[in-house]
């Protein structure tokens, strides 16, 4: 197979645990980083499926990818340069935490070629982020985005919660203008989700969580923000993501569209074609990466046409008719007319060209709309 792919690798260490995460990541583990980093560089090495194309993108992501010392990350890089060719202009992010990292890193990362930061913020809220479980104070959030100036990072992002306990519009307000103080060339604003199994959760079954912010603030706090991030220059692109022109993240692109990737380490997931596929999200993965798979399976055609929809539709820009038919030989009209036609008679939904797109009305509640496209009648 040929063509561009994106790389994501997956980095599981943080230094402590936060109270609403249930990503695969854990702390009081740095004993075994080295081991995990060996295992990585075992499934980069036996690769076959992908190796030879073009990487576009790569992210780092996890956990924490900034906890770990960064001759790691430049061995991970060095060795996906082995494997894959790297675009000259690729876009190649890496997460990083507050208050984790020191100009010597940040000078080794941009030798390794990072040319992308997320910076995990959250909230410029010191309480919140106590109550979050974060490690990181406003103002490391302040001292660590100066750093990354210093050392020449010209493509930044920043990610924040919105709806957290405790909060209300004003506190949103004051971290999304904190944000906007910044400058930076992304914003990412996600709402709180309570996810089973986290500290967080464990409060609200207890009946212990009682100053969640409830539906109307959520949307008139939700409003608030989107008309801030449009006055400062930032376009909504995405149902959480705003950015400067042409700063959009690409690799979350390639995901919304539904293009080839190749994930790394523990728990990553992969598609290419129609074939996805995932790593374990056990730290087995150290003796077998890439061997002990919680998911390998070839989805059909009705799947991939769910994906497209759910997928595509969470990007403003929304889905072509040329693009649906380009990937399926149907019509999209042939398999979804009902549930177009409903969604633009309801008021949620555009058709303008060659594009079916969500209003800012249907992208408020994206996540009932979109759920419609899901076991639709077989064709
Ligand atoms: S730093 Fe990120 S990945 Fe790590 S525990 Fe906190 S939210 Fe989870």
């Amino acid at each position: 197979m040929d063509g561009s792919i994106s790389i994501y690798i997956h980095v599981p260490f943080c230094v402590r645990k936060c109270r609403y995460c249930d990503f695969p990541s854990f702390s009081g583990l740095s004993g075994r980083m080295e081991e995990y980093f060996s295992a990585l560089l075992t499934e980069i090495r036996e690769e076959k499926l992908t190796e030879g194309r073009t990487a576009e993108t790569v992210y780092i992501g996890g956990g924490t990818p900034s906890c770990v010392p960064p001759a790691f990350i430049s061995g991970i890089m060095e060795e996906l340069s082995k494997k894959y060719r790297i675009s000259p202009d690729a876009e190649i992010s890496m997460e990083m935490n507050p208050g984790t990292v020191n100009p010597e890193a940040l000078k080794a990362y941009r030798e390794a070629g990072i040319n992308r930061v997320s910076l995990g913020c959250q909230s410029f809220n010191d309480q919140s982020l106590k109550r979050l479980g974060r490690i990181h104070s406003s103002e490391d959030i302040l001292k660590t985005f100066d750093l990354l100036r210093e050392e020449g990072f010209e493509n930044l992002n920043i990610d924040l919660i919105s709806s957290l306990p405790g909060e209300k519009k004003k506190d949103l307000i004051r971290s999304v203008e904190a944000a906007l103080s910044l400058k930076p060339e992304h914003i990412s604003v996600y709402s709180l989700i309570l996810e089973p199994g986290t500290e967080l959760y464990r409060e609200y079954e207890e009946n212990r969580l009682k100053d969640l912010p409830d539906e109307d603030e959520t949307l008139e706090n939700d409003l608030a923000v989107r008309e801030m991030l449009k006055d400062a220059g930032y376009s909504r692109y995405e149902i959480s993501n705003y950015s400067l022109t042409g700063r959009e993240c690409a690799h979350n692109r390639v995901y919304w569209n539904r293009g080839d990737y190749r994930g790394f380490g523990l728990s990553a997931a992969s598609l290419t074609g129609n074939r996805r596929f995932a790593n374990t999200d056990d730290l087995v993965y150290i003796k077998s990466p890439g061997k002990t798979l919680k998911e390998d399976r070839i989805l059909s055609d009705r799947e991939a046409m769910e994906e497209f929809m759910f997928l595509g539709l969470r990007q403003c820009s929304g889905i072509s008719e040329a693009g649906f038919m380009k990937a399926f030989g149907y019509s999209i009209t042939e398999v979804f007319a009902k549930e177009l036609q409903k969604q633009i008679k309801d008021g949620f939904m555009e058709h303008s060209g060659d594009r079916y797109y969500y209003n800012d009305r249907g992208l408020d509640v994206s996540n009932i709309l979109l759920a419609e496209f899901i076991a639709y009648d077989k064709i």
